[in-house]
């Protein structure tokens, strides 16, 4: 499998906000606390949690779209966090983006065609008639051959998002970050886009699938990591084991309502206030400290001082 495409180490991030009034000072705010994370050649990644956990940030920064404010990150073993960003150019377009908005990547000016065209001259470096080919080739590969001539206002929202993954696989790049590709669709079309995007990757690069879908998170990561309040309460390979910390069982219970970590402890676990566990002496245990990762197996890990032992998931 060779090395790993990403590799991040004790990755911070805080984000300065102005205060409530113009006199106020401002506010740090942490997004994300202290992750590792390695995506491998070949692998699916999904980072996994509710709004405001710090998985989309995480995702950004893995790109270079926001720059840790600590730890570090390198792709294919090359720093890539810190680094300025004439010298990431070179680099850039293995390393590829799938917006959860498909307009705001499309320019409604253009067809799928010269989208992709466009993507294939300008970032792959092909000569006119080839990337129209290419292009041709990869809009027919994802059932667009129909739409190949209309404009982004005229494509249903699942056309739109194939014509965002189309740019993305013409140019056949190492690492994908797809955040939310699926979101505002529905079921069955999130289903189709998922195998758009996957059955395509090709064979030795790596996705990190930022979502809320817990069902696509099953069915098409190798790994998932589950964050809550910026840190990671859970590693998982969802393909052999159940979740054990609370928060992710909910989280992945498709019955729980309303969604866990409404309110979050702001000091220890920040699970506490919802957490059915903490009960007496574990409650005590939970308050005073926020719970390290810990590693069951080399595929699965949890932060809960309560998480019983791992439940392997039936055949
Ligand atoms: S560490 Fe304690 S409060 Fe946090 S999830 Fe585990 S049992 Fe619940």
């Amino acid at each position: 499998m060779g090395g790993p495409l990403v590799t991040v180490r004790g990755v911070e991030k805080t984000f300065q906000l102005p205060g409530a009034w113009p006199w106020s000072p401002s506010r740090a705010v942490p997004a994300v606390l202290g992750v590792n994370l390695e995506v491998a050649p070949g692998e699916i990644v999904a980072l996994v949690g509710q709004s405001g956990s710090g998985k989309t940030t995480l995702a950004r920064m893995v790109l270079g779209l926001e720059e840790p404010t600590a730890g570090s990150i390198a792709l294919e073993g090359q720093a890539w966090s810190g680094v300025p960003e004439k010298d990431r150019q070179a680099r850039r377009v293995k390393y590829q983006y799938v917006p959860q908005d498909p307009m705001s990547a499309l320019n409604p000016q253009q067809t799928p065609l010269e989208a992709v065209s466009e993507t294939l001259r300008a970032l792959g470096g092909l000569p006119a008639a080839e990337a129209r080919a290419g292009a041709r080739e990869v809009l027919v590969k994802l059932g667009l051959e129909a739409r190949l001539n209309a404009l982004p206002r005229d494509l249903s929202g699942g056309e739109q998002r194939r014509v965002t993954l189309a740019r993305v696989l013409a140019l056949e790049p190492r690492l994908i970050v797809a955040d939310e590709p699926t979101s505002g669709l529905e079921p069955d079309r999130r289903q189709a886009v998922l195998r758009d995007l996957f059955g395509n990757l090709p064979e030795a690069s790596g996705c990190i699938l930022v979502t809320h879908d817990m069902s696509a998170a099953r069915a098409w990561a190798h790994r998932a990591l589950v964050m809550l309040a910026g840190r990671v309460i859970e590693e998982i390979d969802l393909r052999a084991y159940e979740p054990v910390h609370p928060y992710a069982r909910l989280l992945f219970d498709p019955w729980s309502r309303p969604a866990p970590g409404g309110e979050l402890a702001e000091t220890g676990c920040p699970f506490l206030p919802d957490c059915p566990l903490a009960d007496g002496p574990l409650a005590e245990r939970c308050a005073a400290a926020v719970p390290p990762l810990s590693r069951l197996n080399d595929r699965h890990a949890v932060a809960c001082y309560g998480a019983e032992a791992p439940t392997v998931r039936d055949a």
